[in-house]
C-alpha cells in the first residue's frame, strides 16, 4: 500500500482517472458564491452560529460577523447532533430566517444538507450547500450534490484519510458539479484536549494534490474557544483559502457549540490579526462590497 500521501492513488500513477487532481487540471479552481470568489489571493472569511437558532439570535450575529467584515454567513437550520436529545436545528424555518437576513446584510448563505430528501429544499435557499464531516462518505448525497447548481462546501470526514477526502470530492465531480471547496474541520486522534486534531498539514498536502480551493474550520477543529484565535491564524500562515468560524453574539446561551464559539468582539479582534497574518504571507482578506455600506 501507498504511504506517501503526495504520491497516492488520486494524484499517483494509477490508472483511476481523477478529475479533482491537479494532475488533470494545474490551475486553481475559483468557486463563485453570488460573486465572492474562493481559490483566489484574498482569503474568504465564513462565519455565523452552529445553528439558527431564532430570528432574534440570527439576525445579531449576522449584523456583527458582517460588521467585522466576514463575506459569508453559516448557520444550520439541519443539524447532525451525536444525541438524538440535542436541538436538531429550525428545519425549513431556519433556512426561511437564512433568507431573510441574506436579504438585510447582503451576505451569501451557507448551510447543510444532510439527507438527499431535502437536497432540492435546502439548495433552494442555500447560496452554497454544505455536506458535513458526518456525511463525507454518504455516496448518494455527494452524487446528488454533484447534480446540483449550487457549490459545495465539502467537510472532511472526522475519520477520513487525505484520499478518501479527495475522491468523496471526485463523486461530485463526476456527478457535474466542479464547484467544490474543500474544508479541513479537525480529525480523530487519540489526543483528548481538543474536540479533533486540526490537520493544518492538510492544507498544503490537499493543495498541492488537487486544483480546488481549501478552507480551514478552527471551530469544530478545537471545540475550544480560546484555540479558535490561534489555529485561525496558523491556517491563514500555511495557506489555506479561507476559514468557516462559528460566532454567536451569546455563545454562553448557545444552543449548540457554544463553548467553540467567538463572541463578536473576540471575532472582530481577530479579524485584525487575520489581515496582518494574510499581508505577511502576501495576501490579503477579501473585502466585501456588502461590507462596504
Ligand atoms: C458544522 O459546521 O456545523 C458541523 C456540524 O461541522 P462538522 O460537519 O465539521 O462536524
Ligand atoms: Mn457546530
Amino acid at each position: 500500500m501507498e504511504t506517501n500521501p503526495c504520491n497516492n492513488h488520486v494524484n499517483g500513477g494509477s490508472s483511476i482517472p481523477s478529475k479533482v487532481s491537479r494532475k488533470t487540471k494545474p490551475d486553481d479552481t475559483i468557486v463563485s458564491i453570488k460573486g465572492v470568489g474562493i481559490g483566489r489571493s484574498e482569503i474568504v472569511i465564513i462565519a455565523g452560529p452552529c445553528a439558527v437558532e431564532s430570528r432574534d439570535q440570527l439576525f445579531r450575529t449576522a449584523r456583527s460577523v458582517r460588521a467585522a467584515g466576514a463575506n459569508i454567513l453559516r448557520g444550520g437550520a439541519f443539524k447532525p447532533r451525536s444525541s438524538p436529545y440535542s436541538f436538531q436545528g429550525m428545519g425549513e424555518e431556519g433556512l426561511k430566517l437564512l433568507d431573510q437576513v441574506r436579504k438585510e446584510t447582503g451576505l451569501p448563505i451557507v448551510t447543510e444538507v444532510m439527507d438527499t430528501r431535502q437536497m432540492e429544499m435546502v439548495a433552494s435557499y442555500a447560496d452554497m450547500i454544505q455536506i458535513g464531516s458526518r456525511n463525507m462518505q454518504n455516496y448518494p448525497l455527494l452524487k446528488e450534490a454533484g447534480m446540483c447548481s449550487k457549490p459545495v462546501l465539502l467537510k472532511r470526514g472526522m475519520m477520513a484519510t487525505i484520499d478518501e477526502f479527495l475522491l468523496a470530492a471526485e463523486y461530485i465531480l463526476n456527478h457535474g458539479n466542479d464547484q467544490i471547496i474543500l474544508c479541513e474541520r479537525g480529525i480523530r486522534t487519540f489526543e483528548t484536549s481538543t474536540r479533533n486534531t486540526l490537520d493544518l498539514s492538510a492544507v498544503p498536502v490537499l493543495k498541492r494534490m488537487s486544483h480546488l480551493p481549501v478552507i480551514v474550520d478552527p471551530s469544530h477543529g478545537t471545540g475550544v474557544r480560546w484555540l479558535v484565535p490561534s489555529m485561525a491564524k496558523a491556517a491563514v500562515a500555511v495557506g489555506a483559502d479561507g476559514l468557516i468560524m462559528e460566532v454567536h453574539f451569546n455563545p454562553e446561551e448557545a444552543l449548540c457549540d457554544g463553548y467553540q464559539s467567538l463572541s463578536p468582539d473576540e471575532f472582530d479582534l481577530l479579524m485584525a490579526d487575520l489581515k496582518k497574518i494574510a499581508q505577511a504571507v502576501g495576501r490579503e482578506i477579501l473585502v466585501s462590497k456588502a461590507a462596504a455600506f
